[in-house]
């Protein structure tokens, strides 16, 4: 980890010897004809001067807060000047930066490359494409002067798509002509922000009405054309998404806003926020299917929430001048977990999410971080600042581990600064109001302006005086044994527990068929009884069960998920420990699980007397 002086101190003085190459734009086109393979075809002209220099593939991706420019499926590398083959070699040490020796005379080297996208799509598991579908992230498919800043490196795109297909991106179009499609020039740093996708089954929808600016637009493609059937409610809440969004912050920065909705289940899922556009992944049914559609309906909320928070305000330590520099993140509590907390209300105001759904869900996430054991010795800053390595880790020992906390525990913090400032004000103002002030200012095209945590600090007590900075240092750097719940109640609500179903997480059951007995038993486990996660300190960790066994019979008889509910509620009138036989590494072993406290659901309940704050929270701004 560095310092964001350090960075800075680095970058000036990589500046000086990048001369004035930024003056010239690389040229590159890339071939998408045989992305139903997941390979990427690029071609770049790069200006040089002749010389030794370095060529960098960006590794720091924005979004992805972590060097997970995906290197290990960069391949086919040639590189010539005036048809002369010029050789490069790999640093032994940086294996994202290629060097070169530029013969006397070359002003510019072709550079042909290669994207396997099997294993990458911005950033998370999974291809980039299938049969219908296809995501371009430019970062995949573009190299660069090292010591660049991304800002200054000019780039004329272009692509090539398979046959008939059909495209969405914020890039402007100067012209197309036979499956080829040229882009107005634009930054390296736009050109990365600015993702393209494409698909066989391809769908716009106007979510701004004519002659409106900015405009707003919905690109779907979809590996199915009924997939992309919107329903006439769904259409009016995307409309009011875009209206309340507006209301909130009160400016726009932004040309015109493109969301990219791929729906599909063959590519990997994703949410990647850009500055002009989201690239977000849906199930192939999420417009047609109500327990998908209100499962992610806070997806696309929380990604256009960050063309304002993340990408127009964004930490000091993750606005970096170009892709080589590391990022830091220690306030990705206030870059996600404000745009998580934003999502889920943008979703309820505009109409996305019942407000018992938003309550259901908001349950789920404070039970979830309640009984994380691992707040005992990580404090929620530690998981930011170590996202480059939990990002893509599985479930198993996470209650103990600690997961990337900092998106549901940062939403759960925003709320209780939001009921604070209520209170405060009598409510007169809330959160929203900050919002404005940090947020808003001026509209017009794409900026970033990098904030601390004293910013943070500084303008909330604008809005409402109080401890700030007491407050949040207490929340993110410190160790606790419970979640905040403090919002929760401040807005005359409280976390229970009963045996009736929680609507969000018998959603989520039915999507991953798997069955959670976390608040119960302690652990959550999978239709094949494998234990995807045992919580540290449940009744089923004091027995010694652990992730990655396998249940196979509950009191002597074969393991499902109704006979172990039955034998929940047996034990309830019982002193008998429920007996578990689990499989381990094929040995068996019989484990007694000493519970009797019946079934536990998380549920939001009324505190009598008390006003209800988050009915306020809840309200749309607009009519
Ligand atoms: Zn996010």
């Amino acid at each position: 980890m560095r310092s964001v002086a350090a960075q800075v101190a680095v970058f000036v003085l990589s500046l000086l010897s990048a001369g004035h190459l930024a003056a010239q734009a690389i040229a590159i086109h890339v071939d998408l004809t045989d992305a139903p393979r997941n390979i990427y075809h690029a071609h770049l002209k790069i200006p040089v001067h002749a010389g030794d220099m370095s060529l960098v593939f960006p590794k720091w991706i924005p979004g992805n807060h972590r060097p997970s420019g995906p290197i290990a499926g960069l391949t086919g590398i040639r590189m010539e000047a005036a048809g002369q083959s010029i050789p490069w070699e790999r640093d032994p040490v940086e294996m994202y930066e290629l060097h070169v020796h530029v013969p006397a005379g070359v002003e510019s080297i072709e550079v042909s490359l290669d994207a396997i996208t099997l294993q990458e799509s911005a950033g998370a598991g999974g291809p980039a494409a299938s049969s219908n579908v296809l995501d371009l992230n430019w970062n995949a498919v573009v190299l660069y002067p090292k010591g660049t800043r991304s800002d200054d490196v000019q780039c004329e795109p272009s692509v090539t798509l398979p046959d008939g297909w059909r495209f969405g991106t914020a890039l402007a179009v100067s012209w197309q002509g036979r499956g080829t499609v040229r882009f107005a020039p634009v930054s390296l740093t736009t050109l990365v922000d600015s993702p393209l996708i494409a698909g066989t089954h391809y769908r716009k929808i106007e979510l701004t009405k004519p002659r409106e600016t900015p405009a707003h637009v919905m690109d779907l493609v979809a590996e199915s054309e009924t997939d992309l059937a919107m329903s006439p409610q769904d259409l009016a809440a995307f409309q009011k998404l875009v209206a309340e969004a507006g209301a909130l912050f009160g400016a726009r920065h932004y040309r015109q806003y493109h969301f990219l909705l791929t729906l599909s289940g063959q590519v990997g899922g994703h949410g990647l926020e850009h500055h002009e556009s989201n690239d977000s992944v849906a199930a192939e049914r999420f417009l047609l299917d109500p327990n998908l559609r209100m499962l992610e309906a806070d997806l696309l909320p929380h990604e256009f929430a960050h063309s304002w928070n993340g990408k127009y305000r964004r930490p000091a330590g993750l606005a970096t001048p170009n892709y080589q520099e590391p990022m830091v993140g220690d306030l990705l509590w206030v870059y996600e977990g404000l745009t998580d907390y934003l999502g889920s209300v943008l979703a309820a105001r505009s109409g996305l999410r019942t407000a018992e759904q938003y309550r259901e869900a908001l349950a789920a996430t404070a039970a979830a971080l309640d009984h994380r054991s691992g707040r005992q010795w990580r404090p929620l800053e530690d998981t930011g600042v170590s996202v480059q390595t939990l990002r893509l880790l599985g479930s198993q020992w996470e209650s103990w581990r600690r997961g990337l906390d900092y998106y549901a525990e940062g939403e759960l913090i925003w709320l209780e600064v939001d009921a604070i400032i209520r209170q405060q004000t009598r409510g007169q103002h809330s959160l929203d109001d900050f919002c404005r002030r940090f947020h808003g200012g001026e509209s017009g095209a794409p900026k970033v302006v990098p904030y601390t945590f004293d910013d943070v600090v500084r303008t909330l007590t604008e809005v409402a005086p109080y401890d700030w900075e007491t407050l949040l240092r207490e929340r993110v750097k410190k160790t606790s044994t419970h979640a905040p719940l403090g919002g929760i109640e401040r807005d005359g609500w409280k976390l229970v527990y009963n045996d009736k179903p929680n609507e969000f997480l018998q959603a989520i059951e039915k999507l991953t068929r798997q069955s959670s007995f976390t608040y119960s038993l302690g652990f959550t486990v999978g239709g094949d009884g494998k234990f995807a996660d045992v919580i540290v300190g449940s009744a089923a960790y004091r027995a010694g069960l652990g992730p990655g066994m396998r249940l196979v019979a509950v009191n002597g008889r074969k393991w499902t998920p109704s006979v172990l509910h039955a034998a929940i509620k047996a034990a309830q009138a019982s002193v008998q420990p429920v007996e578990l036989l689990v499989e381990n590494a094929q040995f068996f072993k019989t484990y007694a699980v000493d519970y009797h406290d019946g079934e536990k659901n998380p549920h939001l309940e009324r505190i009598a007397d008390q006003p209800d704050w988050m009915g306020d929270l809840l309200k749309p701004l607009t009519h």
